[in-house]
């Protein structure tokens, strides 16, 4: 049979369902869904994504196939509908609209109102009645049309300058002036009709090209729009981001149009079956009276609130649909328990009431912070309308970010009053500096400020900027607009409808309560509750959420994997065990070097380093290890119970000579030598190639006095906890080996100074001996390894480093380039390569095993507390994952999301 592309949807004969996204896309399988249920979904086809794939790569031709596969799903339409397409008694219409694998909210887009022609407007008019209503519909096809479909699908949008579709905005708000009409709803047909004419004329003068008056090539150019549309500067920017692939295309959904905007018995809206930032379960949602879709996302006018329970601030003086219509109001409200209890998940709906008759034109999971993501899977639990490894799955580990992640200070907010205030469309606090434009946004963090992105409004086009801000403002826009949707859906703290900002781009200034702040001033913040503040206000860590603790002793029934913690303090170490941390995956004894109280043992660090002899070399060392023994003695102390892996040294040596004249003096004093001896000596240590120099084991096998010390440390302190009643667990690991037998060599030190610490105290200190494995040369040889070692730590910043042969230190000079190229999808020392690095990581867990089956495995690279990577290490059969402390109830909620997906 040949490939099927098209697939009706209507009251009967729907061909798809919820299950098929990958084809239908979000949107169509959903609509596919809602018919199927019975509810009140306009009939219509959706053109799957694997025909988006086709048409792009095939030169962007409709092949006689498909042609016929939509004449026979529009005729199912016209049945459905009672309507003919392009008929001139009885004209149906159909709007065009994207709908890929996963919402790209605004990031593709929408032809409405196709089909107005010159045949088909003297019918429409008559069965109307409403010729306002018609030329209206016909003005908004043609600015649509002309944007998408001409200008934006062709390739035309002027890099610089003005779209066509700013010519014609502002060509309406010129005839509005001229007028003397506020709003457009006070234009009357006639106007309408010469505008058209206008815009038509204006089109051809700009884009070349008549705008098209048949309803076939019209319907036919907003299905390549749609299509064209996948590879548009935003998708493509988005897709970056949330990591989307290319090859997934999008769906078009060609569905009859139902219209809002026909007089007072219609309207439109966009509602949530709870609420989106907070995750409460009422009934959330705005509308707009005699309007189409696009207005209520757009931000042009302030939406209507759809109840009284949830009006606020800035909407609470307009009507409520509740209040309005209240039949309708109570259909759409069953339609959402209905649509709830179906998909047992929070539902964002767009509907569109047609002269008093209710029309559902999408639904989907609805976006949410990570506060409503948390609150819902709870909620929705105790509810009994999810279990709990679907609550687990609920949250997205990311979102827990979120909720640790800083907020306004209460106590201080009290004492600033608000500049201004807008809809908290996005949760948490933030501080920063204006901009005004995405560019900057970028631009300037890129440096390193924090910036706020001050915006008039919520515009797709500004996702890259909205990234990079720490929070957006603007001065349109409701709750539902798109900027509001992205900015939540990453958990970003986001103002929006903020309408009493003026905002003047060109001189970038804004001006709120008669004051200007220019570019570059301070504003504070309050997402949560739509606050903004001049100057910087005092943040805070978001308290300890008992919800989240809840939740959190669910994630971890579910978990197998074992999440430690990167630690290299006892202070670290006890707020890592605050976070849930089974035990210490790396600390890295050479941090005790750098920060606060470093002083003296540097000192004697660089004693030990500038040494030229052994017995010079030993005075340091001896000298070095209350130091040393007190860091580590604290930190298992801190980890009581839980295992400690312990790194010896793994200093880039020449990091530690001191380079100011002084240090140098007082050190050369020190060492009863001359300064010139101490700069000779640090020249001697100078590396072409440090990261791959004299460094981690290498520097015990050359001086194994110091790999001598940091044993003795290590199992003192073992054994005089375990005399004061404690549970110390070390584990010694050995860095940045490629070959076992430095791991021989080394373990004969370790095995003297045992005996000599259990003679000593008598304690028979437990410990395990293990190493790192980030060398390649050590994966291929991981049977080898594992004969020495009881335990492999991946550290997969090195293994990445020297596995891709790129500079940790220097990727950021051509990573973008990788990335914007699509050589990498994504930077390998944030989330694990799995196709190359991790073929490594497999190869030496498989070899490793079957030298010693009982080997525990674990990684302390940055990727630890990534949840891609989380899931790769379970999958591989990693025993546990070590991550920095904040990211620790990632990681748990990830583990336990990669054992869930592994059982189904
Ligand atoms: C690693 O290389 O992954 C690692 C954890 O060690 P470091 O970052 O200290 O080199
Ligand atoms: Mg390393």
């Amino acid at each position: 049979m040949a490939q099927k592309y098209v697939y009706f949807f209507g009251p009967s004969g729907t061909e798809g369902d919820a299950s098929m996204k990958n084809a239908l896309g979000g949107k169509g399988a959903n609509l596919a869904e809602m018919a199927r249920l019975g509810l009140p979904v306009p009939a219509g086809f959706t053109v799957s994504t694997e025909y988006c794939t086709v048409y792009l790569d095939e030169g962007r031709k409709f092949t006689d196939l498909l042609k016929r596969e939509v004449a026979e799903a529009m005729a199912k339409v016209e049945a459905a509908m009672g309507m003919k397409y392009g008929d001139p008694v009885n004209p149906l219409l159909v709007s065009c609209r994207s709908g890929a694998r996963r919402s790209m909210p605004g990031m593709m887009e929408t032809v409405l109102n196709v089909g107005l022609c010159s045949a088909t407007i003297p019918g429409l008019i008559r069965k109307t009645n409403n010729p306002r209503f018609v030329y209206d519909a016909y003005r908004r096809l043609i600015m649509m049309y002309a944007d998408v479909v001409m200008e934006k699908a062709e390739d035309l949008e002027p890099s610089q300058g003005k779209g066509i579709r700013k010519i014609l905005d502002e060509m309406l708000d010129e005839y509005k002036r001229r007028k003397g009409c506020k709003s457009d709803t006070d234009l009357t047909a006639d106007d309408l009709k010469s505008l058209a004419e206008e815009f038509k004329k204006t089109i051809k003068r700009i884009l070349k090209k008549d705008f098209p008056d048949d309803p076939w090539e019209q319907a036919w150019g907003g299905i390549g729009a749609v299509f064209k549309s996948w590879n548009g500067r935003r998708a493509v920017s988005y897709r970056r981001i949330e990591g989307i692939p290319d090859e997934w295309g999008t769906a078009v959904n060609v569905q009859a149009m139902v219209f809002g905007n026909m007089g007072d018995h219609s309207a439109t809206g966009v509602a949530f079956s709870r609420n989106p930032a907070t995750g409460e379960n009422k009934f959330y949602g705005e509308w707009l009276v005699n309007a189409q879709g696009e207005d209520v996302v757009a931000g042009i006018r302030t939406p209507n609130p759809l109840n009284e329970a949830t009006k606020n601030e800035q909407n609470k003086h307009l009507g409520s649909l509740e209040q309005q219509m209240p039949v309708l109001y109570k259909q759409l409200d069953a339609i959402r328990s209905k649509l709830e209890q179906h998909y047992q998940d929070m539902q964002d709906i767009e509907f569109t009431i047609q002269e008093g008759k209710l029309y559902m034109l999408q639904c989907r999971n609805g976006k949410r912070t990570g506060t409503a993501a948390l609150n819902m899977a709870m909620d929705m639990l105790q509810e009994k309308l999810i279990d709990q490894p679907t609550a687990v799955m609920r949250v997205e580990p990311a979102q827990l970010d979120e909720l640790l992640h800083p907020i306004v200070d209460p106590n201080e907010e009290k004492k600033h009053t608000p500049i201004t205030r807008g809809l908290p469309a996005g949760p948490g606090g933030a501080v920063g500096k204006i901009v005004f434009t995405s560019a900057d946004a970028v631009d300037w963090t890129g440096k390193g400020k924090k910036v706020i992105l001050v915006r008039e409004e919520t515009n797709p086009e500004d996702v890259e900027g909205m990234r990079a801000a720490k929070g957006i403002l603007t001065a349109r826009g409701g709750m539902t607009s798109h900027a509001a949707l992205v900015a939540r859906g990453w958990g970003k703290c986001c103002i929006v409808g903020a309408g009493e900002l003026r905002i003047d781009l060109a001189k970038k200034v804004l001006t709120v309560g008669g004051k200007a702040y220019q570019e570059g001033n301070v504003l504070t913040l309050n997402g949560t509750r739509g606050l903004v503040y001049a100057g910087a206000v005092k943040m805070m860590d978001a308290s300890e959420n008992p919800r989240l603790a809840e939740f959190m002793k669910i994630v971890d029934k579910h978990r197998k994997l074992g999440v430690r913690t990167n630690a290299d303090t006892p202070a670290d170490a006890r707020v890592a065990r605050n976070f849930g941390a089974e035990g210490i995956g790396l600390f890295r004894t050479e941090h005790m070097f750098y920060g606060e109280g470093s002083d003296e043992p540097l000192f004697v660090l660089r004693k030990m380093i500038l040494s030229s002899t052994e017995e010079e070399r030993r005075r340091a060392v001896d000298e070095l290890y209350p130091f040393v023994k007190r860091d580590i003695k604290g930190t298992l102390e801190a980890m009581d119970g839980l295992p400690v892996t312990i790194r010896l040294l793994d200093p880039p040596l020449h990091e530690f000579v001191p380079q100011n004249e002084d240090a140098q003096a007082e050190l050369a004093q020190a060492l009863s030598i001359t300064v010139a001896d101490i700069k000779r000596r640090g020249e001697q240590l100078h590396e072409t190639n440090p990261m791959m120099g004299h460094r981690g084991v290498r520097l015990g096998i050359t001086y194994p006095e110091v790999t001598e010390m940091q044993v003795r440390a290590i199992l003192q302190s073992a054994a005089e906890l375990t005399k004061e009643g404690k549970h110390p667990h070390p584990e010694i690991m050995v860095p940045v080996t490629c070959d076992v037998g430095e791991l021989d060599v080394t373990r004969v030190i370790v095995d003297r100074v045992h005996a000599e610490v259990k003679a000593a105290t008598g304690v028979d200190v437990q410990f395990l001996y293990g190493t790192m494995i980030e060398i390649p040369r050590a994966c291929l040889l991981a049977d080898k390894m594992a004969k020495t070692s009881q335990f492999f730590s991946f550290g997969t910043n090195d293994l990445t480093q020297m596995g891709f042969g790129f500079s940790r230190d220097d990727i950021a000079g051509f990573l973008p380039d990788y990335l914007s190229k699509n050589i990498l999808k994504a930077d390998p020392f944030q989330t694990i390569d799995q196709e190359g690095i991790g073929q490594l990581i497999e190869m030496a867990v498989q070899k490793g095993r079957q030298a010693r089956p009982d080997l525990k495995i674990g990684i302390c690279g940055e990727q630890g507390g990534d949840p891609a990577s989380v899931e790769f290490c379970y999958k591989s059969g990693l025993n546990y994952v070590s991550c920095s402390p904040f990211r620790v109830p990632i990681a748990r909620l990830a583990a336990a999301q990669a054992t869930l997906k592994g059982k189904k």
